[in-house]
């Protein structure tokens, strides 16, 4: 529960989903650039920045297939999101200077999934307290980078 108090624009995420039959990140894939959050394309995966994050830089690692879990692909094929998840952590650390990272994977709707038929990596940066500094003072630290500032800065960084 402290987690949408902490971030209850998730809320619109959730209700969105509702109302949209449509999978969330082959909707993005299919979209330009100018229109989607992708961060950058690789060769089987993607990185979208996250609409509605928890926390500034929240990106996801997503295949560019429509599959439900990891064990679908090839072992060998998983590599580049290990790699993506990698420049992430390190593109996400210079430009946002976090204290963690918290990453990981719900497989299933049981699991928390918001997306359960297309499997992603969440990559979800942390400040110490940002979680309980949040609740208090209602989102501060998040709102004080705009989405589209950060957008820019992560597609910069990977293209590089
Ligand atoms: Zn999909």
């Amino acid at each position: 529960m402290m987690k949408f108090l902490s971030a209850p624009w998730r809320w619109d995420f959730i209700a969105g989903l509702k109302k949209t039959d449509g999978c969330i990140f082959c909707q993005a894939l299919a979209e330009e650039d100018r229109d989607s959050q992708v961060c950058y394309r690789g060769e089987r995966f993607f990185v979208l920045l996250n609409k509605y994050p928890y926390s500034t830089g929240h990106v996801m690692i997503a295949p560019k297939i429509h599959v439900p879990s990891p064990e679908l692909m090839a072992a060998g094929d998983l590599g580049e999101m290990l790699e993506l998840t990698n420049r992430s952590l390190n593109i996400l650390r210079e430009n946002f200077h976090p204290e963690g990272f918290n990453i990981g994977m719900n497989i299933g709707k049981a699991a928390g999934a918001g997306v359960k038929d297309h499997f992603h990596q969440h990559v979800v940066p942390r400040w110490q307290g940002d979680a309980n500094f949040m609740a208090v003072v209602g989102g501060t630290r998040v709102m004080s980078y705009d989405q589209a500032d950060v957008l820019a800065a992560l597609r910069s960084a990977f293209s590089k």
